[in-house]
């Protein structure tokens, strides 16, 4: 989808034209280096659009497509043709042009992760009028290195792959047969017509990158399940002392690897994951993280000499939510009238929280969303 986003962006192009690397490394390096990366979550468009005091056009309230089965048949890969345009950038200009240029997606999808435009239980328009009433539709961001470009395909397939599961939908690739669940935008021109773009092939190709290496990368994570149904890690119930065991670590603190915020309230833990008598950490905190670390199946970061929080405090995991659902502070107050929509990922962070006497899960610094709207 080529458009005059390229506009918007030029004042940070200019400067900075770099060249897209020489070298060009094998798909199967390029998998192998997408799964290094963790994903980096869903936010929304309302969310993104209100940090930026912008209102939020809601494309699907203007103009419901309904998908001609009643649900999506797979999803639409696409890739913005747009040099250093981000998810953030897309998503503002998408907001507010869709009605002039009448071009509209699901999500846009950057190394930094993924903004939902709009609810998948819609269509949009993204690749022509007989693919739109069909599929969901996804743009991957371009990117200016190797290693960045991972991170955004990495990103790209794990949410692919969570609205396959979201749908009941398994991966096939249709790009060589015009039958299945995951398509690019050229098979669409080439199968169903209606659309005469080939994106996303050209700039996976200039990675040394293809539609079948990121079916590979979809089937990958898609096999691994869904996030709900990883066990809940709830940090209402505090660990029960456990023997002393030998102590594996050494004393010394590696090297900081990253500084991220606490949302939840974290119990500090010592490396054999016994909390400690130290005081509770917080939310709104800044940790300074220095690795992660499993301790009896569960996932911990280090914050200091022998000092760890659960790590689903500060990284938290995505849920479906299964009703709209409003946004609280922490006295139990509804935040602005912004809604969740039901069918959404949520970033929830550590345990339930109660406020007066209400379940809640905490959503960002105090944020919270009720947990029944996640049943
Ligand atoms: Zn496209």
């Amino acid at each position: 989808m080529k458009k005059l986003i390229a506009v918007l962006a030029l004042g940070a192009s200019i400067a900075t034209v770099a060249a897209p690397e020489t070298t060009i490394v094998q798909a199967s390096t390029i998998n192998d280096t997408a799964k290094q990366n963790s994903f980096s979550g869903v936010t929304y468009a309302e969310q993104v659009l209100a940090q930026e005091g912008i209102k939020y056009n809601d494309f699907s309230a203007a103009n419901p497509i309904n998908y001609r089965n009643g649900k999506p048949e797979g999803v639409v890969i696409h890739e913005t043709a747009t040099p250093n345009a981000t998810a953030r950038n897309e998503c503002i200009y998408f907001n507010r042009e869709w009605m002039n240029i009448y071009s509209y997606v699901h999500a846009f999808v950057d190394k930094t992760g993924v903004i939902q435009m709009t609810s998948p239980d819609y269509g949009v328009w993204g690749a022509g009028p007989v693919a739109n009433n069909r599929f969901v539709q996804v743009e991957l961001c371009e990117e200016n290195n190797l290693a960045d470009f991972a991170k955004g395909v990495n990103n790209d397939a794990i949410y692919v792959a969570q609205i396959l599961h979201q749908y009941n939908l398994v991966p096939d690739n249709a790009v060589h047969d015009g039958k299945g669940t995951i398509w690019s935008h050229h098979a669409v021109s080439t199968f169903l017509g209606g659309t005469d773009h080939t994106d996303p092939d050209g700039y996976f190709a200039k990675w040394g990158y293809s539609m079948d290496d990121f079916f590979d990368l979809v089937k990958y994570y898609y096999d691994q399940g869904t996030p709900a149904d990883n066990a809940p890690v709830d940090n209402d119930t505090v660990t029960p002392p456990a023997p002393a065991a030998p102590a594996k670590k050494p004393a010394v603190l590696p090297k900081p690897v990253a500084t991220k915020v606490l949302i939840h309230n974290a119990l500090v833990y010592d490396e054999n994951g016994v909390a400690t008598d130290l005081p509770t950490k917080k939310a709104g905190t800044k940790l300074t993280i220095y690795g992660n670390q499993t301790i009896k199946k569960r996932k911990y970061l280090q914050i200091g000499v022998n000092q760890y929080v659960v790590a689903s405090n500060v990284e938290g995991k995505l849920r479906p939510l299964s009703h709209n659902a409003y946004i609280y502070d922490g006295k139990g107050k509804r935040v602005g009238m912004n809604k969740l929509y039901r069918g959404n990922y949520v970033r929830t962070y550590g345990g339930r929280v109660k406020i007066k006497g209400r379940k809640y899960y905490p959503i960002d610094v105090n944020q919270f969303v009720k947990v029944g709207n996640f049943k």
